[in-house]
């Protein structure tokens, strides 16, 4: 009776059906197996070292206090100058950027200083998991649209049908984690003139705004000034520098929809550690070189996963950007896609993402498996033999 009652849940009712995250799920298991975890997205090295030093040196010389709620100064213009930089669209750095920790806090705090209980978001599935549980915390409601496979096409006419009176907004992810959709300008200015006309915010997470490849280029919805008064954009520093566990990210938007974010923030995080802003800021300000080498690394790693994953006689879903491959197992012999990682990481030792989790329901990515490639190269040759060993 006692033991029932510590078990006893106390999780509040709008988060209560979430559960723990598939990636903590995933990443537990790799650890306990002894895995190479292709799971969860960070990479197993470090970024660069002049951008360590700085955080420690920034550390060492202090001040350690709080700092400005809406992020430091230095970093804010960082923010601003790289998007004139890479997508020639001037923003304010003291009314338009706000610095949180990371990508998932500008996105908890945008959701949270933007919605009405009762609002509904449209989230185009696969989506990250993030979103839901978020959305259903701000008393607001998902509705769900399905890429359209297997090309992961925009559903135009869906989207067309479930946009009206209660919709708030529409939350997009470009690059799209886990399936690598990248946007395409029609796409994009598709959906700032429904959202327009139906008067609907634009949210836009691009976290992974410099893995695009095959020589397209990002376009972020800040390059369209017609929607510019509805789109908040939200990126992060983690995977551009290759320092997930720093946890800076920002949020850039109006002056007016910045100042929602904002309410939001100072009561949520309040600020994010100084140091490692600094850092990032110098991160930030790299010259173009840092930038291409990072997509020309990773352009290879996804050329070396991807072809060596086909020579294994996968189907493999090529991404358009990010640095998440996937397979379809759908004429492999397992009940789903979590069946099978679970197998894989026992087995083969190898953790992977079973992709249903980015979908509402589940049955929408049964049959698809997401591997990351963010690793060194010979981690990833290790992974490549031991699935091919299977495989065989
Ligand atoms: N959005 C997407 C699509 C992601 O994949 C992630 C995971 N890194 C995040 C947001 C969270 O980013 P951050 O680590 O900066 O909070
Ligand atoms: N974005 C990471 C991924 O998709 C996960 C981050 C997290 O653990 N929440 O793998």
């Amino acid at each position: 009776m006692e033991r029932e009652k510590t078990k006893e849940k106390r999780v509040c009712s709008a988060l209560a059906p979430f559960g723990t995250t598939i990636f903590t799920e995933m990443t537990t298991l790799s650890n306990k197996e002894g895995a190479i975890n292709l799971s969860q997205g960070f990479p197993d090295f470090d970024g660069p070292i002049e951008v360590r030093k700085a955080a420690s040196e920034a550390i060492m010389r202090g001040p350690n206090q709080y700092c400005p709620s809406i992020g430091l100064a230095l970093l804010r213009s960082a923010v601003a100058d790289k998007t004139k930089r890479f997508y020639g669209v001037n923003v304010d750095p003291d009314t338009q950027v706000t610095v949180t920790a990371g990508a998932s806090e500008g996105l908890a705090a945008t959701l949270l200083g933007l919605l009405e209980p009762g609002d509904e978001v449209i989230l185009i599935e696969p989506c990250y998991d993030l979103y839901p549980a978020m959305i259903a915390r701000a008393g607001a409601h998902a509705v769900y649209v399905s890429l359209v496979r297997p090309g992961f096409d925009l559903p135009k006419e869906q989207l067309k049908m479930v946009i009206g009176k209660k919709t708030r907004a529409i939350l997009i992810n470009n690059p799209q984690n886990p399936c690598g959709k990248v946007f395409s300008n029609e796409e994009l200015n598709w959906l700032g003139r429904l959202c327009r006309k139906h008067d609907v915010l634009m949210i836009s997470d691009e976290v992974y705004e410099h893995l695009v490849y095959d020589g397209r280029s990002h376009v972020t919805l800040l390059n369209f000034p017609q929607f510019a008064d509805r789109v908040i954009v939200i990126s992060s520093t983690a995977k551009t520098f290759s320092m997930t566990g720093w946890k800076v990210g920002y949020v850039i938007a109006s002056e007016a929809l910045s100042e929602a974010v904002r309410m939001s923030h100072q009561f949520i995080t309040f600020c994010t550690p100084g140091a490692l802003q600094e850092a990032m800021a110098l991160a930030m300000n790299m010259d173009d070189s840092y930038y291409d080498s990072l997509l020309k690394g990773y352009s290879a790693k996804r050329e070396i996963f991807c072809n060596a994953l086909a020579d294994m006689g996968f189907e493999v879903l090529w991404p358009e950007g990010t640095y998440y491959a996937s397979i379809d197992i759908g004429t492999l012999d397992f009940f789903d896609d979590l069946a099978f990682c679970r197998y894989l990481v026992s087995h083969v030792g190898v953790a992977a993402i079973p992709s249903s989790f980015f979908w509402n329901e589940r049955r929408g990515g049964r049959d698809l498996v997401r591997f990351c490639f963010c690793k060194k190269d010979e981690t990833l040759t290790e992974a490549i033999r031991r699935l091919k060993k299977w495989k065989r």
